[in-house]
């Protein structure tokens, strides 16, 4: 069934757990997570995003998204990652999608404050909810220089932030960084923390794949309710491809979709969202 953001990211901050939130772009990632969330009766963001229109259309796969999501017997919402401006954002909504994120992170302060606003109105008329950034998760790089210069949040300015805004939840940059770690992530928690106390909106953290099981649950329990994950599908789907490289290709595209759901059905139960959708 289709859902509302808003409601499993506050039921996940009160519960301590956090809502899985899934990149997908092909079929075998929407059935894999689709059949990982069945399997463990958990609530789920499937989110597709600009980095990925060089692959599938999203105007044709956002009917796959929304079809699924409907036929699902748990929770699912429909997400627009890294919204760049409004047209991408309009244009999602326009198809399918009930959530969205507009990431303005690499604006200085004030044109990022002013740009969510402008977002947060006009979508709010629409009953859509916007996640916003503050600090500036970076993309895939070699992680020390990426820590040299990186743009953590400043929980003092996150208050001001989220009430001149209106965001209806905040990811924060606390040392994650997208893509693939070249060295184990060093994520801030006293920054989370701080973050934590200073806003009443749920928290996000992008860039959680190859972050360690005992620093998410840390992240969690620090105020953390939405993660997101991509690469290590990835990484799941290409480790099946390779080990099953010489069966035919129908049987190989079960063989992903299988990897991706456990993949997914680990995050969940790591997470703690597994049977939350009956709840
Ligand atoms: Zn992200």
């Amino acid at each position: 069934m289709i859902s509302d953001i808003r409601y499993w990211e506050k039921k996940a901050k009160e519960g301590h757990y956090a809502i899985p939130h899934f990149n997908v772009w092909n079929a075998e990632m929407l059935m894999g997570v689709i059949d990982a969330a069945e399997e463990l009766r958990a609530p789920i963001i499937i989110s597709f995003g600009t980095g990925f229109v060089g692959n599938t259309s999203f105007e044709d796969y956002c009917y796959m998204m929304e079809s699924m999501a409907k036929r699902a017997t748990v929770p699912v919402i429909l997400h627009w990652d890294h919204g760049r401006n409004m047209t991408i954002l309009q244009n999602a909504i326009n198809h399918k999608m009930n959530s969205v994120m507009r990431d303005a992170s690499a604006l200085p302060y004030e044109e990022n404050v002013a740009e969510i606003k402008r977002c947060v109105d006009f979508f709010h008329t629409y009953n859509i909810p916007v996640e916003a950034e503050l600090g500036h998760v970076g993309n895939e790089t070699i992680y020390e220089e990426a820590l040299a210069d990186y743009e953590y949040t400043n929980p003092e300015v996150a208050k001001d932030f989220v009430e001149r805004t209106g965001c209806d939840s905040l990811a924060v940059a606390i040392g994650n960084v997208h893509g693939v770690y070249s060295s184990e992530p060093k994520l801030a928690f006293d920054i989370l923390e701080k973050v934590a106390k200073a806003v009443d909106v749920p928290l996000v953290l992008h860039g959680a794949s190859g972050i360690g099981d005992e620093d998410i649950k840390k992240a969690i329990s620090l105020g953390i309710s939405k993660i997101n994950i991509h690469t290590e599908l990835c990484q799941a789907a290409m480790e099946a491809i390779n080990l099953h490289k010489d069966k035919p290709y129908l049987a190989l595209q079960r063989e992903v979709r299988k990897a991706i759901k456990e993949r997914a059905m680990s995050k969940i139960v790591l997470f703690g969202t597994n049977g939350r959708a009956d709840e």
